[in-house]
């Protein structure tokens, strides 16, 4: 006889601590089984096979199989195959009376949960996915007539005036680690199993300082200082808990809890809208004509198109998978409406670049950057880079790092003109836009 238990699937959600779903699990009376599974309908679509996301996600799950073995007994149960194959395994395996995992809002991610709902359904077992990834999800936050916000501003004035002290507070999953079913530590598979190898890049620590929050607002903009957390990949991955962060930083600058609501903004926007990951949100900008000239992309890929800002951004995301926030604007308003290249295409190579990539997020950005997101910069608002240089990059001291052979003549010459590259734009835009 097989002792009853239920499982829980670890996702975006790679910790022990302050997990909703996890904490959900544990007191719901039988000995849970933790899992987590590489999911190849997603990794065998990468093509790089040194991708540093993968490297970055099986390290935190061998820290999660450590920590798991050291202080419960217990062991992670790792599998590398298609979910609902996976899942039919597993129903062999364990007496398994119910599935508990937190939600994921993209929708890839919702129609492979549907799928296993209803495997699990047919043998009457339960899905359950918490919230755990954003402070506020799906209908929390909505309009008077019960519509979703489409504009940042009034709906981050609602989520303010929402939150409170419960939906900040932690669950104290850690603190019940003891009813996770007590097993012998279990093999997983290693990245070279899996095809991939691992990556020698550096991730950012976990950790930020009062400090940085502090000075967050007056230094957030100049890419040459350490003025950001460097904690995206943190969150994307839930290697660090969204609720944690609030509590913690939330209250020390308001500049910084803006932008930690514009991140729950976009994965609201991704659920309301799902189709905003192929088309515009605004339809009438799927009427622009895009140039998409393939050399001129290519060197806006590769850092070379002559405007320093742009290439210096477009190196560090080559060389480190990270862009600072201010240059993701600069190249991104610089290859939709210089280059009239479609916003589809470099949302593209971000994700496939990003070691944050998150698909609300960078869709998000991405559509704000070209004008055809719901709340974007206007199309007429063409980023001058001289002048963000000028400004956020006074004394040149983030181009020099990436950019070093600036004042030599092997730099290339600007591929646009500037102000006829931005006459271009508008001619272009707005004969879309009239229509
Ligand atoms: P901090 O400034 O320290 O901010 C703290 C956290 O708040 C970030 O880690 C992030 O989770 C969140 N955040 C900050 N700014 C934004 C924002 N504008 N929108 C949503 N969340 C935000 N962010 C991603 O996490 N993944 C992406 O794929 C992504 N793609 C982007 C693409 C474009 C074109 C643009 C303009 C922005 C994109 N962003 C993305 C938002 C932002 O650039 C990054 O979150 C930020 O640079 C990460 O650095 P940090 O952790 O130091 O951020």
């Amino acid at each position: 006889m097989k002792e009853p238990v239920h499982l829980f699937w670890f996702r975006r959600d790679l910790r022990l601590q302050d997990n909703a779903g996890l904490y959900h699990a544990l007191r719901a009376g039988l000995p849970v089984v933790p899992l987590f599974l590489f999911d190849r309908a997603i990794l065998d679509e990468l093509p790089d096979r040194d991708d540093a996301r993968v490297t970055f996600i099986h390290r935190a799950v061998e820290a999660l199989q450590a920590e798991l073995v050291k202080r419960a007994g217990s062991s992670l149960v790792v599998r590398h195959g298609f979910p609902e194959q996976v899942f039919r395994d597993l129903l062999e395996e364990y007496d398994v009376r119910g599935v508990y995992t937190n939600d994921d809002y993209e929708p890839y991610a919702r129609q492979r949960d549907r799928a296993i709902a209803d495997l699990l359904q047919e043998r009457g077992i339960g899905f359950h996915a918490c919230k755990d990834q954003v402070l506020f999800e799906k209908d929390e936050i909505i309009k008077d007539d019960g519509r979703p916000y489409t504009i940042f501003t009034p709906y981050s004035r609602r989520w303010k005036s929402v939150l409170n002290d419960f939906y900040q507070a932690s669950y104290p999953s850690e603190s019940y680690l003891t009813r996770l079913l007590r097993q012998p530590p279990l093999s997983m598979p290693s990245l070279e199993e899996m095809g991939f190898l691992a990556s020698s890049r550096t991730f950012p620590p976990r950790t930020w300082s009062p400090e940085t929050i502090l000075r967050y607002g007056a230094s957030r903009d100049y890419p040459a200082h350490d003025g950001t957390t460097r904690l995206s990949v943190h969150l994307r991955f839930g290697t660090l808990s969204i609720r944690q962060l609030v509590r913690e930083a939330g209250s020390l600058s308001g500049t910084f809890l803006n932008e930690l609501i514009w991140r729950d903004f976009y994965h609201m926007i991704l659920w309301h809208f799902p189709r905003v990951v192929s088309q515009s949100f605004k339809p009438e900008y799927d009427r622009i004509r895009w140039r998409n000239n393939e050399q001129e992309f290519q060197a806006w890929c590769e850092g070379a198109t002559g405007y320093p800002i742009v290439d210096a951004g477009m190196r560090q995301l080559n060389q480190t998978g990270y862009m600072h926030n201010r240059v993701r604007m600069v190249v991104a308003s610089f290859l939709t409406k210089h280059l009239l290249v479609d916003w589809r295409w470099g949302e593209a190579y971000f994700a496939r670049k990003l070691l944050d990539f998150d698909l609300a997020a960078n869709n998000g950005g991405w559509q704000w950057a070209a004008g055809s997101g719901c709340d974007a910069a206007p199309y007429f608002r063409v980023f001058n880079p001289y002048l963000q240089t000028r400004k956020f990059d006074p004394d040149l001291a983030y181009i020099r790092r990436w950019v070093p052979e600036l004042e030599e003549l092997t730099y290339p010459r600007p591929i646009v003109e500037h102000e006829a590259a931005r006459r271009r734009c508008l001619e272009v835009y707005g004969a879309a836009l009239k229509k």
